[in-house]
């Protein structure tokens, strides 16, 4: 924040209103507050009661203090489509946050509940539902136009993996966020050493289902710098909800899924207790 970076400093909200004293507000600091729906729904989705109430008055007190709040919110299929607008109208109205960034749900093999992450096709249908409705309303996503476009079936879009890259203990997470195939030391290795070629929809089974924020945004927004135009009709005219999906990527030549999360978090951890050992 020093340095004038924009901070986007995620959060379950359940420590916020205790810790917000140790902050100040500041334009560059926006807590991204995880909501993926009202009350029982956002409970139910991270499996413990009384959190949707926690993370509510955090927010309240934190829009009181003059913070910049986000809500980050996972769309899963338990969600009707007026619930799902009736969430974004309570985040707009009554909690007043800055932005909503949205992505649907995967079904990465270590997510808790399998059975409610949204398939392909249902999908594109729901946030066309979804956007259709909110014509008009005054939803403020924190996310590019071509991306809400993608969402509702109207651009073709590979993801860009390394557009938003994780790191954690074990180091700079292969391929992405969602899927843990490996570890680079550096973001040098993680770009060099990584086969790209192997993952992304069509060319891996894991991959076939996904569209979500953290490997599609990075491609909406080099698209967005490609066709600004484009960019800028949608951001003014709203999303298409009614003009034919365009076509899928063709599935028929991906490779077949491997589970290989626990040998790989295996290995990280003899390196680290190697190198822990040698210090
Ligand atoms: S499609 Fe891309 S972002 Fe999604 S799981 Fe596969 S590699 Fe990750």
């Amino acid at each position: 924040i020093a340095r004038k970076k924009f901070v986007y400093l995620c959060t379950n909200a359940l420590l916020l209103e205790k810790k917000l004293n140790q902050y100040s507000p500041t334009p560059y600091l926006t807590f991204s507050v995880h909501l993926d729906g009202l009350g029982e729904h956002h409970d139910r989705a991270v499996d413990q009661e009384g959190v949707f109430d926690r993370a509510v008055a955090a927010i309240r007190k934190a829009k009181s203090l003059g913070f910049r709040v986000n809500i980050n919110c996972t769309l899963f299929d338990q969600m009707s489509v007026d619930e799902i607008t009736a969430f974004f109208d309570f985040a707009t109205n009554d909690l007043g946050v800055e932005g909503i960034t949205i992505s649907p749900g995967y079904a990465y093999e270590r997510a808790p509940d399998q059975a409610h992450f949204l398939m392909r096709e249902k999908t594109k249908q729901l946030f066309r539902d979804v956007f259709k409705i909110g014509k008009g309303r005054n939803w403020k996503f924190s996310q590019s136009s071509l991306f809400l476009d993608f969402l509702a079936g109207n651009q073709s879009y590979q993801c860009t993996p390394w557009g938003n890259p994780t790191r954690n203990v074990f180091g700079w997470q292969r391929p992405c966020y969602l899927l843990s195939e490996g570890y680079a030391n550096s973001f040098k290795e993680l770009m060099a050493e990584t086969k790209w070629e192997d993952y992304g929809t069509g060319n891996y089974e894991k991959c076939a289902d996904c569209m979500v924020h953290c490997g599609f945004e990075p491609t909406a927004v080099l698209d967005t710098v490609a066709h600004p135009l484009k960019a800028l009709k949608v951001a003014l005219n709203g999303v298409n909800t009614d003009s034919p999906m365009v076509p899928e990527l063709s599935l028929d030549n991906q490779r077949p899924a491997e589970f290989i999360f626990e040998e790989v978090v295996a290995e990280r951890l003899e390196i680290k207790t190697e190198r822990s050992d040698a210090a």
